[in-house]
């Protein structure tokens, strides 16, 4: 039956493409063959013995298909053809097609780079673009380039536009398949709130059954989503004759086979994004559409990447909806309105642009590559990588000159964020990993504790799960007591519900904390007695720049090492800490102003800092002007990054400390001396004229820098204000200048020009613009034919002439010009108004 997919038809040509140059792109819809297919035509024609890897972006579809083709082909899943996946290898030395995830693909690319026993690789569904696959991608081409030019590279999707990937690859050959497809109408349900989402759909799905035919499919983000729709479809009359099935992840094999094989009776899937164009689930008529998909996305809160639902595109909702016509003209209800269609994003953002990339750059960088001297297909932002680079820094995962440490090296063997990496590898060290890798597990994900205002649910929370007798306050001790709460009742719904704990996220928690420990490979038992200073200092060191001192009692805001304040929340349980660290930033507007919530707060001790981050505290001796005394004074301060731990005073300063304390004060125009008049300003100005005008002289110009250097001269013996104030300033500004400059400046940069018509000479006025300006009446000016130059005949006077009113007429470096164009105009107009001034 397979032999009849369309895929094919055109085996010739892709056989032929692919042996070419031993790379390809192929864009076929969804059900032509591609997963299933091409790896078997690949398998079947070469000689080479070598493993063929299909890269898969889910688990669930790596497993699903190794099951179909194994069984196409008459065999069981681990033997011709297996797959690998985080926690589950069911692939052997015989095995000749392998489906893995990207992640485990990577890890093998940069632990054994040759890529050893592999012939081709195949990036599936690589419309996807996550970030593994990209980077895998970026390895896979620089390989085949190197040490592996026999190493095949086939690219497939269903919905990619192929240019820029046959670009990358060398302009490799594209093979193009288009499939027949039915109309879909699509139609809006208008806007529905997140939290209503499932029963919506159940309700659509209810509505209709009885006026449809085929099976449906339902997309939802995730498991939770998946089991609350379920039960709202449940005991439906309407439902009687169909099976109601979940398809993601978790599931068991045979209930993932059920909601996909064909069956006698009708039936509703419901799904994540799988569905969407990674299994092909045959007779669907209607689709209806939440619109969501979890995605991995940076949680600025957390301060890791989390993985949230978030709209889709609508490239995403277009191929959701196309599931519909595959056999038949089908429909597809969107449940949002056509206004929020309107507002979502043409296609997806790959995830290397939209990601925090640390760990990428610390698994990169042990093994001795760099992000910047990759060839990726897009390659990431430079403001992402350093920001990825001084995390790392800040972790102590690589030292000043980037390259990775001891501790980088054990964060990078663990597939985790280095946040939590770090927080783990700590913890092993101190025997504390379950819990640690637990309150990680918290952390993650929503919080186990629904919010509420119950006044007696939140009274009897706190007498069950208060730490105020613990040595270390901490919200997460509290959560951890929550947590085992829910544990000990074996997570049961209905006792957890009356304190407000969401029990299925409690065993969700329970489960990730598991896989955590399953990679660090130490035996420890899901033990929560522990030692709460190795608890809090493992924490601590996955949090560096989310550290707190309180600023004054009466308040809860905190001073943080990353520079900023925080409030924390109010019910926080290290609402008494003088020092804390926080494993939640939240940004919130107050008033129009962004302000920080800090939230899962632990209480600390300062000298931990020095202990866990011995490169973070640093020692100063700051000269500083005091303004309350009005004096300079030396104070040492130690800081822990950007907070400031502790001040002391360090006595009188030295001379030269004294002046530049005063000196940068004067600067910032704090302080003004009596005698930085106009005059002075004046002389500063002719200066700097003179040394743009008149290089012959070698005039330094009194910029920011000299002018730094002044008024430290200026200040130079003195470590208070007072005797400053008054202090003469000229002759200092005056020695600026050597005796042959001082006596050829009059002449050069003069202060005044005599004018023709005019008794006394006019003054020149030195602008801050550099130029030199001669103001004055249009009278003044008369007999004046040519424009006044000064600097020896190289800068030409900017002429400012007034009327009777002293009002700019005109601004011009042309007198004559002014005379014979503009003057005759002038003078009608202002000769009747100023009848008694001289008009020629
Ligand atoms: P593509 O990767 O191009 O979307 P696949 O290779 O996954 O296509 O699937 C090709 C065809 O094989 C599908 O149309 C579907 O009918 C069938 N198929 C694939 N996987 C399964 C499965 N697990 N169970 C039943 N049929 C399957
Ligand atoms: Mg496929």
């Amino acid at each position: 039956m397979s032999e009849l997919l369309p895929i094919w038809d055109k085996s010739e040509l892709i056989l032929k493409g692919f042996g070419h140059g031993r790379r390809l792109v192929v864009t076929a819809p969804t059900g032509s063959g591609k997963s299933t297919q091409l790896p078997q035509m690949i398998l079947d024609s070469s000689e080479t013995e070598g493993q063929i890897v299909v890269l898969e972006p889910r688990r669930i579809a790596a497993r699903m298909l190794a099951r179909r083709v194994a069984s196409e082909r008459g065999t069981s899943v681990g033997e011709e053809v297996g797959y690998s996946v985080r926690f589950d290898n069911k692939t052997s030395r015989q095995t000749k097609i392998a489906y893995v995830t990207e992640g485990l693909l990577l890890r093998r690319l940069l632990s054994e780079p040759e890529l050893n026993g592999v012939s081709t690789l195949i990036f599936d569904e690589f419309h996807e673009r996550n970030l593994d696959a990209d980077l895998a991608l970026a390895l896979a081409k620089q390989l085949s380039e190197s040490l592996r030019p026999d190493l095949g590279i086939v690219v497939t999707s269903a919905t990619i536009s192929p240019g820029p990937i046959m670009k990358f690859l060398g302009n490799c050959p594209l093979i193009e398949l288009s499939g027949r497809s039915f109309p879909v109408e699509i139609s809006y349900s208008g806007t529905c709130p997140r939290d209503a989402i499932c029963a919506s759909a159940a309700n659509q799905v209810i509505e209709l059954a009885p006026r449809s035919q085929g099976d449906f499919l339902v997309f939802m983000p995730g498991a939770y989503e998946i089991r609350k729709t379920l039960s709202e479809l449940q005991g439906s009359p309407a439902l009687r004759d169909f099976d109601l099935l979940p398809l993601y992840g978790d599931l068991s094999p045979d209930r993932q086979d059920a909601a996909v094989l064909p069956s006698s009776r009708r039936k509703v899937v419901v799904a994540t994004n799988v569905a969407e164009t990674s299994l092909t689930i045959d007779g669907v008529r209607v689709v209806i559409d939440s619109g969501l998909a979890k995605k991995s996305s940076f949680d600025s809160t957390r301060g890791i990447n989390s993985i949230l639902p978030e709209p889709i595109s609508l490239a995403s909702a277009d191929q959701r909806a196309g599931r519909a016509g595959r056999t038949a003209p089908g429909l597809c209800i969107r449940l949002w309105s056509e206004k929020q269609q309107s507002n979502r994003q043409e296609s997806e953002i790959p995830e290397v642009l939209r990601v925090d990339l640390s760990q990428t750059v610390l698994s990169l960088l042990c093994t001795g590559i760099s992000c910047r001297g990759l060839s990726w297909l897009e390659p990431p932002e430079e403001r992402a990588l350093a920001k990825a680079e001084s995390l790392l820094k800040d972790l102590g995962a690589v030292d000043s000159n980037g390259k990775p440490t001891e501790t980088g090296q054990a964060m990078a063997a663990y597939p985790l964020h280095p946040r939590h990496a770090r927080a783990l590898c700590e913890a092993i060290d101190r025997d504390c990993s379950y819990p640690v890798a637990l309150a990680l597990s918290l952390a993650q994900d929503r919080s186990i504790l629904l919010p509420t205002r119950d006044k007696d649910v939140l009274t009897r929370r706190d007498e069950l799960f208060d730490v105020a007798n613990e040595p270390f306050e901490s919200d997460f001790l509290y959560l951890l007591r929550a947590w085992a709460y829910a544990s000990e009742r074996n997570f049961d719904p209905s006792p957890c519900r009356v304190l407000g704990i969401h029990a299925g996220r409690c065993r969700q928690a329970d489960k990730l904390a598991c896989r955590l420990l399953a990679i660090t490979g130490v035996k420890t038992q899901r033990d929560l007695t522990f030692d709460s200073i190795d608890f809090t200092k493992s924490i601590l060191s996955a949090f560096p720049e989310h550290v707190g001192k309180r600023r004054n009692r009466g308040t809860l805001v905190y001073s943080l090492s990353n520079g900023k304040n925080g409030e924390l929340r109010r019910r926080s349980m290290a609402r008494d800490a003088e020092f804390l660290v926080t494993a939640e930033l939240e940004e919130i507007e107050l008033r129009g102003q962004v302000g920080l919530v800090l939230g899962l707060a632990t209480e600390i001790r300062e000298e931990w800092l020095s202990e866990l981050f011995p490169n973070a505290v640093t020692h100063q001796i700051e000269t500083y002007f005091d303004q309350d005394s009005r004096t300079a004074v030396s104070r040492r301060s130690t800081k822990f990054r950007e907070l400031l731990l502790s001040e002391k005073d360090e006595g009188e300063p030295s001379p030269e400390d004294a002046a530049a304390a005063i000196a940068e004060e004067i600067l910032a125009g704090r302080l003004r001396p009596k005698k930085w008049d106009a005059k002075a300003e004046r002389l500063v100005a002719r200066i700097n004229f003179a040394a743009k005008h008149c290089p012959q002289l070698e005039v330094e110009p009194i910029e920011d820098e000299a002018k730094r250097v002044l008024f430290q001269q200026f200040c130079y013996g003195e470590k208070t204000w007072r005797p400053l104030r008054n202090k003469e300033i000229l002759p200092l500004l005056e020695s600026w200048l050597s005796p042959e400059q001082t006596a050829a400046l009059p002449s050069l940069v003069p202060e005044e020009i005599p004018l023709p018509n005019k008794k006394r000479p006019a003054r020149l006025r030195y602008d801050s613009d550099g130029e030199t300006t001669l103001s004055a009446t249009i009278q003044d000016f008369y007999d004046l034919m040519e424009t006044p130059t000064i600097a020896e005949g190289r800068y030409l006077l900017r002429l400012e002439i007034l009327a009777p009113n002293r009002r700019p007429v005109q601004v011009t470096r042309d007198i004559k010009g002014f005379w014979q164009d503009s003057y005759p105009e002038v003078k009608r107009e202002l000769a009747g108004r100023y009848p008694k001034h001289e008009w020629r």
